[in-house]
């Protein structure tokens, strides 16, 4: 029987149902779930083959070596692991973290996941006195930050993506035509959900428009580790106009949740009264782990090698049965992350159901859709799949295509 939350309720001399309250807490737009989120409900059952979420394999979360570290961090620390501890985060990882150009652990921020690295550089670019602004974004781009961005009531214009990442010339012609942004949020390296790097000529041009039109780059980069070719992604030139963020998500441990931001210190330093405000700092034993972790080169060379091996197989998997189920599809080309970028030639607006029906999980392309929508196309996931499935999940996604395009092959 549902319980009745009312029935007992102490009667205060109110004027209006707090109910009413919370019904407008309840209309209020800013907050969205997460489709994939929603998704990774029905991808969990188990005749269903899932291509839907982004995460990592769980054979490649490094369950011994963390036994290890948290062993030693216990036992040579001792309480200063379960103390509370600096809002910018531990002396020693922020050390390790430190990569740009000016090395100089100032810049750096420990943060819960870059999750919440977005949230606070958003809390900290809305001014008091202004409106929250425009965020130029990449289209189709990364879900997480659409929900920050508008929870925090940021304005979003789609950028389009194309095989170089961002079209740099697109946002310079909007800058023309009298768009202002305050930010522009851009995942260079091995995009989500594309695969897309942004190319050396597009970043120095995005950087010098940033320090031409006074907006701020926020480069999340929780894929750059991930390089499958061996290519060594370019990333952003330094400047006080880029903000970096960093993750250990995808190459250490999601749950951890440890993240980073990597800007000019001026910029760090109100980062960390805004860490304060939100949730003091993030778990010092947890910051202490992945410290322990990182800096053993040997073990860490290694395993950012296996990562790399592991991810490549089944990417070529994945683009494998792509090429022989669905030939008419054309791929971004990408070479390293967690994604393939499937464009159909037909829409998809129906598969989903038709395609769980089947068997498997895909995540529409009009879920990152900003301002263009992508209605042919589907982000298909290879990093926690068994790639040895992969062929077969791709044919039921062909067979669930043939049902919805009214096809009869
Ligand atoms: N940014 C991008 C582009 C991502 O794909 C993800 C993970 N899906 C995140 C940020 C979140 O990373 P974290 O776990 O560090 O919060």
């Amino acid at each position: 029987m549902a319980l009745d939350y009312r029935a007992n309720r102490v009667q205060h001399p109110v004027m209006s149902d707090p109910l009413d309250l919370l019904d407008r807490f309840a209309a209020d737009d800013r907050w969205t779930s997460s489709v994939i989120r929603d998704l990774l409900i029905h991808a969990r059952r188990p005749d269903v083959i899932s291509l839907a979420g982004g995460l990592p394999a769980e054979e490649l979360l490094p369950l011994e070596r963390c036994a290890v570290a948290a062993e030693r961090v216990l036992t040579e620390r001792g309480a200063v692991a379960l103390q509370y501890g600096l809002s910018a985060g531990e002396p020693e990882l922020r050390e390790l973290l430190t990569r740009s150009a000016q090395p100089d652990p100032e810049r750096i921020v420990v943060t819960a996941g870059s999750q919440q690295a977005l949230d606070l550089v958003a809390r900290i670019a809305s001014l008091p006195g202004e409106s929250a602004g425009v965020v130029a974004i990449e289209d189709p781009g990364y879900l997480g930050a659409v929900q920050i961005l508008r929870s925090h009531r940021y304005e979003l214009v789609g950028i389009p993506v194309d095989a170089d990442g961002l079209v740099v010339d697109v946002l310079a012609e909007r800058i023309r035509a009298g768009l202002r942004p305050r930010l522009c949020y851009v995942n260079p390296t091995f995009q989500n959900p594309t695969g897309a790097t942004l190319s050396a000529e597009r970043a120095a041009q995005l950087v010098a428009l940033a320090e031409a039109n006074d907006f701020l780059v926020v480069a999340d980069d929780p894929y750059v580790e991930l390089s499958l070719e061996g290519r060594i992604p370019p990333g952003l030139p330094d400047s006080p106009n880029v903000v970096r963020l960093g993750s250990t998500s995808k190459v250490v441990s999601p749950g951890l949740r440890i993240g980073w931001l990597d800007a000019d210190p001026r910029f760090a330093a109100r980062m960390v009264l805004a860490k304060q405000a939100a949730d003091l700092h993030t778990s010092t034993f947890n910051q202490l782990l992945v410290t322990d972790i990182m800096s053993d080169p040997v073990w860490w060379t290694h395993h950012l090698d296996a990562l790399r091996d592991r991810y490549r197989t089944r990417r070529s998997a994945l683009a494998e049965a792509v090429a022989t189920h669905l030939p008419d599809a054309v791929v971004t080309r990408q070479d390293g992350g967690f994604f393939l970028w499937a464009e159909l030639g037909t829409p998809v607006a129906d598969l989903l159901p038709v395609a769980l029906d089947h068997g498997v999980a895909f995540v529409p392309g009009s879920a990152f859709a900003i301002d263009t929508p992508a209605p042919n196309a589907v982000r298909l996931s290879y990093s926690s799949g068994d790639p040895s499935v992969f062929g077969e999940a791709v044919a039921r996604l062909a067979a669930a295509l043939a049902v919805t395009s009214g096809s009869t092959s």
